[in-house]
């Protein structure tokens, strides 16, 4: 069942973001939020490079394939599991259509205060529901004799997770802001605000990183060509008449 795509009022939206800043608990802390669970990413980071035992060039070459399917990975959850209600993972949709969506618009995407990290970041846990997910790679290519293979696909989605906690969070920052102002971030916001519009978010621009996946599927929303389109319909149906 795909999640809701109405428009809410400025009103209705300010209502809501007000609702959804009142419930977080007094003793959140932001700044915990964010540097925790980067701290656990970047401490598996390391672990991994200990374990790595004679470590051949060619098997550096897991690191681009590993981050290949990691984004393919990001662009199929992104669509299918953060925009569809899927029996057991409901919380994920919850948090973000009818909460990160309805309160961040392609207009407006800054965050107010620090504790508006809330709704942008993955819980604190998520990295570790990360690495648990990654884990079997380095189990099942251990086992097959590959380990330095398992560790550097397991360090590289821990960065992965850590990038894309890090990238998202500039694209809500104020983008008159020291790094709301990069050049790079600016065209990468550009991208994501894109898909905070209520009317595409369920069809384009599912990657929040960088966005490979979009382009091998076929879901950059390009709003020029769709409007040639559009108008070229209108004008063969016109001479059809
Ligand atoms: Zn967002
Ligand atoms: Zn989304």
């Amino acid at each position: 069942m795909s999640g809701r795509t109405n428009r809410l009022p400025d009103e209705a939206r300010d209502q809501l973001r007000a609702e959804l800043v009142r419930a977080i608990p007094a003793r959140y802390s932001p700044a915990f939020h964010l540097i925790f669970p980067s701290l656990i990413g970047i401490g598996i980071i390391v672990g991994c490079a200990l374990f790595l035992r004679h470590l051949q060039a060619w098997q550096l070459g897991m690191v681009p394939l590993a981050w290949v399917i990691l984004n393919a990975g990001e662009w199929r959850i992104h669509r299918d599991l953060l925009h569809k209600r899927t029996p057991g993972m409901k919380f994920l949709y919850d948090r973000h259509t009818p909460e990160h969506h309805m309160v961040f618009i392609t207009e407006d995407m800054a965050m107010r205060s620090s504790r508006e990290f809330r709704l942008v970041l993955i819980p604190p846990y998520g990295i570790v529901a990360a690495f648990a997910a990654a884990l079997p790679a380095p189990i099942v290519l251990g086992l097959c004799g590959q380990l330095n293979l398992g560790l550097l696909f397991t360090a590289t989605a821990m960065a992965y997770v850590v990038g894309y906690e890090w990238l998202h969070l500039s694209y809500h920052l104020p983008p008159d802001s020291f790094v709301g102002r990069r050049k790079l971030i600016g065209r990468l916001r550009r991208h994501h605000a894109t898909h905070h519009n209520p009317e595409l978010m369920q069809k384009w621009n599912f990657n929040v990183s960088v966005p490979l996946w979009d382009l091998v599927r076929g879901t950059i929303y390009r709003a020029d060509e769709r409007r040639e389109k559009l108008e070229q319909g209108r004008l063969g149906r016109g001479h059809q008449v």
